[in-house]
């Protein structure tokens, strides 16, 4: 793994943590999957093994059968948060925000679900969450009013905006942190809109969050 945070174009001086993610944190997606809209922010682990940089190209293990894209937009972590933080303490933790893949090997994730299993091996893998260069959060005047993107070979996949996620980025990060404390370092994907879909190697991928995070990618074969 030679993943780095970058923020504002220089690497960053954070470790490479953990990844948290929520599941179904936008109603349309959750409908796209016939999965019910949760009550409470479904949560699960990406670990730090599962890192790559967005920049140039993704990896995918094509092998292991369909490999979908998630566009997320991603938060930096740049001081622990813990539990009972408030939105405040929250607000105040986030270093940066960026764009991401939620990577997720659609097929065994089904067979996973059929059986009651967790889905760590469909969305934990190596390579499993590429993700841009962060911008610093004070270039972010709203976080709940950015715009995510996803165009795969120049068609536009995903356009979503985060004003429509069911738990809004400061709620989720108290949330996340009555389970699992979030450290410096650690990222934190927020959910993807609707129009997720199968990736093909040789794919161009363009993702972006408004206009400040841009980022264009070739899918590879890993074997
Ligand atoms: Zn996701």
């Amino acid at each position: 793994m030679n993943y780095r945070h970058i923020i504002d174009g220089t690497e960053a001086n954070l470790p490479i943590g953990k990844v948290v993610c929520v599941g179904r944190n936008y109603a349309a997606h959750a409908k796209e999957l016939n999965n019910p809209v949760p009550s409470e922010p479904v949560l699960f682990i990406k670990p730090n093994t599962s890192l790559a940089s967005l920049a140039e190209s993704v990896l995918i293990p094509a092998h292991l059968g369909e490999c979908h894209f998630e566009a997320e937009m991603s938060i930096l972590i740049g001081t622990e948060l813990s539990a009972n933080c408030n939105e405040e303490q929250a607000q105040a933790a986030i270093a940066g925000v960026g764009i991401a893949l939620d990577l997720t090997l659609r097929d065994l994730q089904q067979q996973l679900k059929d059986k009651s299993l967790p889905w760590e091996k469909a969305k934990a893998f190596d390579g499993a969450c590429p993700v841009s260069g962060f911008v610093a959060v004070a270039k972010i005047s709203d976080l709940q009013d950015q715009q995510i993107q996803l165009y795969q070979n120049d068609l536009l996949r995903q356009d979503g905006n985060s004003a429509d996620m069911l738990t809004p980025v400061l709620t989720l990060l108290v949330y996340i942190s009555q389970f699992f404390t979030l450290l410096p370092g650690d990222i934190v994907l927020t959910g993807t809109p609707a129009g997720v879909g199968p990736l093909a190697v040789g794919d161009n991928l363009t993702v972006s969050l408004s206009d400040l995070v841009s980022c264009q990618a070739q899918i590879i074969r890993r074997d």
